[in-house]
This record gives C-alpha cells, structure tokens and sequence, in this order.
C-alpha cells in the first residue's frame, strides 16, 4: 500500500500510487452521466464510501478526488475495527442543476454491476433522496432514512465521535478527560457542528463557533450559549481545542503558523492540506492532531450498522470506541516521536496487513 510520489498523470499509474485494486468510469450519453467509482482496497470486506457530486474543472480532477478519499474510506474503516474496505464515487456535475432521478438511477446501475463489491452513500453534492434513487436500482446503498429501513442522519453519531476524540486527546494531554473549563473554538455548525456544539455545552466547556452562514451562526450559539466569531478569525483565538468541521485542508502552513491552541480535533475530512509536510510541523509545534479519519468515523460506523444490522445501542458502543482509538494513535505518536498522522496509518495497514496474511493461510 505505499505510495510512490510520481509526476507521471497516466491512469494506471495514478491508480499505482496506491495500489488501487479497482477503477471503473461511467459515461452515459442519454443522462448524462460520468462518474468514476474507486475501490482502493478490500481486504477487510466490500468496499463503503460515499457519492460525491462536485463541477470538478477537469476529469483528472475528478480522478484524483476519487482516488484519495476511496483511500482514506480503507484507513478509516481499518483503524475502526470494522470488517469493510475503502471505496468511493464521483460524478462530474453541479448538484443544484444536473442532477436528475434518471442520472442518479444511472448511478445506481453502475454501482448494481458491482455486486456488492461496492457501497455507496452520500457525501458533498448528494443528499439521502439521491440515495432513494440509487437505491431504486441497487441494494448497495447506505445511510438511507430511517423510515425506509435506514440508518438516518449521521451528524449526531459523527458529532459523539468527535466528542470521544476530544475526550481520548485530553486524557492524553492533562490525565483526566473534562471538558470543564477548556475552551474549543468549532468551525462550521453544520450537522456534525452544532450537534458537536451541543455536547460540549452539556460539559460546560466555554465554545466559540464560526460559520460562513451569518443565520445558521447566530441560531446555534444563541441555542446553545456559545459565542459567536468572525469566520477568518478563528484561527487566532486563545483556546484549549481547534475543532474543524467544515471544510477540509483548513491545516496549513499558514495556519499553523496562527494557532495557539494544544489540540486540533474536528470532524472534518482531509483536514492537512499536505499530510506529510503539515503532519511534520504539528508535531514539532507540538499540537496534538487527532487525525481526521479516526476522530469522524462515528459516521461510517453508523452506515455499517445499517449494513451489519445494529441497533442504535451498539451504534453508539462502537463510537465510544473512538476514545480508544485516538489514545492509541497517540501513543504510538509519542513512542515513535512520528506525527499522529503517520501512527495512524501504521495502525490501519498493520490490520490490514495482518489480515490479509490470514486470508491467505488456508
Ligand atoms: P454541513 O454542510 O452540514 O456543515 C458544514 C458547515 O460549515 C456549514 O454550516 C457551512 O456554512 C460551514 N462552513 C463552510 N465553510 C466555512 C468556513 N470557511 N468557516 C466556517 N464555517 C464554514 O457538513 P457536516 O455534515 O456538518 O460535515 C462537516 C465536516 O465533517 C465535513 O468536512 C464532512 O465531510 C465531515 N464529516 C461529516 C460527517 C457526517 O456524518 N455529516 C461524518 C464524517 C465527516
């Protein structure tokens, strides 16, 4: 599974970089469709990830896109302890204006042709309708509403595991996990966001929040008591915590250079706009970074349940289990004086390589 850097933008050789097992690109003229659907790895089992759908400017674009969130969905599911692999889609289009029933059953034929190899879901540009579509032409469908059979709305689950890692970088921090007079500044009050907002409140930690929507802001800390901030100024505050959860590559050099804070623990995905470089220099600022992919698989977790057939009780037992997680990645950090983003992945390719040995015995 290691990556080799390379200049060369040819197919197969982007799909080398790693070790993709499958692409598959999808064009129908009558809908209109092109879609590229990426199964990076699936050893540990069918490969769940979500369905993007973004006006990317060029197919190499889409392609890369694809390629490195189908890869982070295996680390994800890897480094949770659940028995699934790493896949995921994009279709090429503006979601507000090109997508019809007719494209996203098109979708769904594509992903049907499958066999199960891949799961779909939602993502950015697609919503749980969308997934009712796809899910008129193929079972491999997840996160559908809970009055179809569902999972329902991830953002709380995703919002408690966020709340675990938090918890999980504390007690590695200051020996005891409360939140009881810690300040954490939460970008984004989104799904994830505002539920996040929620549990922090019911701690009594002091939160500040941001968000580019002016209403949905106001809304949110006016609910919860937390105090609103300028958006481009929250990088700069004195706080305990940074918790992203909005967009992603919010983690740069320029940022880093900003913050103050001793922990950055959100749920946003690809949070390091280079995971290498940037990975390094939190390290050596010494912030505790709780890599993306582990602190926000509270979502994946709550589609595999929908798959593996959990009640909402186990749901939820397998997020605290991100507490866990965190700690251990935080260990081997520190033991191995590596950045946090690194321990990770060497925790989630030693399961998978571990695995795969089994797999292979007999
Ligand atoms: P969302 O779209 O509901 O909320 C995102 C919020 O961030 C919006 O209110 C938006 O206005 C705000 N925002 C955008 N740019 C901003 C900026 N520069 N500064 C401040 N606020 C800004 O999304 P969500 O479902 O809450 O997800 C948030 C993040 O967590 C995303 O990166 C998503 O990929 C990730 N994530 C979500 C889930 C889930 O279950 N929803 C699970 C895992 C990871």
């Amino acid at each position: 599974m290691s990556a080799q850097t390379t200049n060369d933008t040819s197919v197969f050789n982007q799909l080398n970089i790693f070790a993709h097992q499958k692409v598959v690109f999808c064009n129908d003229v009558a809908t209109g469709l092109k879609a590229i659907i990426a199964i990076h790895d699936t050893t540990l089992g069918p490969a769940l990830g979500g369905t993007r759908m973004w006006p990317y400017k060029t197919e190499n674009d889409a392609l890369q896109d694809v390629l490195r969130l189908s890869r982070s969905m295996t680390y994800k599911a890897a480094i949770t302890g659940l028995n699934l692999g790493g896949g995921s889609a994009v279709i090429i289009g503006d979601s507000r204006k090109d997508k019809t029933e007719a494209l996203l059953r098109m979708f769904g034929k594509f992903v049907k042709n499958l066999n199960g190899e891949y799961i779909t879901a939602e993502d950015v540009g697609t919503n749980t309708r969308d997934m009712e579509y796809i899910r008129m032409e193929t079972e491999h469908v997840s996160g559908l509403p809970e009055s179809i059979g569902g999972s329902g709305d991830p953002g709380p689950v995703a919002a408690r595991g966020v709340f675990m890692g938090i918890k999980g970088c504390l007690k590695e921090l200051y020996g005891n996990d409360t939140l009881t007079g810690k300040s954490i500044a939460v970008q984004g009050t989104g799904q994830v966001g505002e539920h996040l907002v929620r549990l922090l409140r019911d701690e009594n930690a002091k939160v500040y929040v941001s968000d580019i929507d002016e209403d949905r802001l106001r809304q949110v800390a006016k609910k919860y008591g937390a105090e609103a901030v300028e958006h481009n100024s929250i990088f700069d505050l004195d706080v305990d915590i940074y918790a992203p959860c909005a967009l992603g590559a919010t983690i740069n050099t320029q940022t880093i250079n900003r913050l103050k804070c001793a922990i950055i623990a959100g749920s946003a995905n690809s949070q390091l706009e280079d995971e290498q470089v940037h990975g390094k220099m939190l390290l050596e600022k010494g912030i505790l970074y709780a890599p993306d992919y582990v602190i926000n698989a509270g979502g994946l977790i709550n589609m595999y349940s929908e798959i593996a057939g959990f009640n909402k009780k186990r749901t939820l037992q397998l997020t605290e289990n991100i507490y866990d997680a965190i700690r251990n990645v935080l260990k081997l950090s520190k033991a191995e004086n590596i950045s946090t983003i690194l321990a990770a992945n060497k925790i989630a390719e030693k399961r998978i390589a571990d695995i795969k040995k089994i797999k292979t015995s007999y």
